[in-house]
């Protein structure tokens, strides 16, 4: 049984300026009404389904989002996180983009993600991670949005993507995501792709959304992708590895 979902959390990117810090709020908010969850333990496996790239060089350079008993909150590793991308206002080639950069942190993290196909959902701050009419008995897959800052107003300014995922506590006292969400800017990135490099420097802002999906906040470090700044980093850096990897540690769980 759920007893409560946590309110979504974006984290923001802004590689152009010197500003960048998470906003959102993260309180818990009573799960009311009537079904709000999928039957628990869809997909989950007896064991995670990969494992993180091999690190070759620890650090302790990386934050969680949140924690529960001294924990980091994960997905769990052990079934696949489903993902739809809405490409309505994508720039072109940004399917090569999405999948390099899926393909990148799956390969760092473990996580498996499985693409569900092109969606005409719409971005929402208080998107349900529950959408049986949408999506039927799972939870919501991770929304990836081609989107501008009129739809999505976190994205004004030089803000290019936000990220995050909605966690869920189960009465027992375990809490992990269940979806998520990442939100870019098209017209910012349709800017970016044009410039020198610009289709490595647009994966790697993707990348640190996916990563704040999976669970990492921002550290005060140039050094790493998850830097709270802008970084012209383009992959992730040992902290960013290091973290990933902890992330993966996570239990199988068929609770949610
Ligand atoms: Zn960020």
């Amino acid at each position: 049984m759920f007893i409560a979902v946590g309110v979504f959390l974006y984290g923001d990117f802004r590689p152009l300026t010197l500003l960048g810090l998470d906003s959102g709020s993260s309180g818990w908010a009573p799960m009311v009404g009537q079904r709000s969850a999928p039957t628990p333990g869809r997909d989950e496996g007896p064991e995670p389904l990969g494992a993180p790239a091999p690190l070759t060089e620890l650090s302790s350079s990386y934050v969680f989002l949140h924690s529960n008993k001294g924990m980091p909150v994960s997905y769990s590793p052990c079934r696949p996180i489903h993902y739809v991308v809405n490409a309505e206002a994508a720039p072109p080639g940004s399917s090569a983009l999405v999948e390099a950069a899926v393909r990148r942190i799956s390969e760092a993290s473990g996580f498996r993600f499985v693409f569900d196909g092109h969606v005409d959902e719409r971005p929402a701050m208080d998107r349900s991670s529950f959408q049986p009419d949408r999506y039927g008995n799972m939870w919501a897959p991770v929304l990836i949005s081609w989107t501008d800052p009129e739809t999505v107003p976190q994205l004004s300014g030089d803000t290019v993507g936000i990220g995050g995922s909605t966690r869920v506590k189960h009465s027992s006292g375990h809490v992990g995501y269940v979806s998520g969400q990442v939100s870019l800017d098209a017209p910012q990135v349709r800017k970016i792709i044009r410039t020198t490099a610009g289709s490595a420097r647009a994966i790697a802002i993707i990348l640190h959304e996916l990563a704040h999906v999976l669970g990492l906040g921002h550290v005060p470090d140039p050094s790493q992708l998850m830097f709270e700044h802008g970084t012209p980093l383009r992959d992730f850096g040992p902290g960013d590895l290091t973290g990933l990897a902890r992330l993966a540690e996570a239990p199988c769980t068929r609770m949610l």
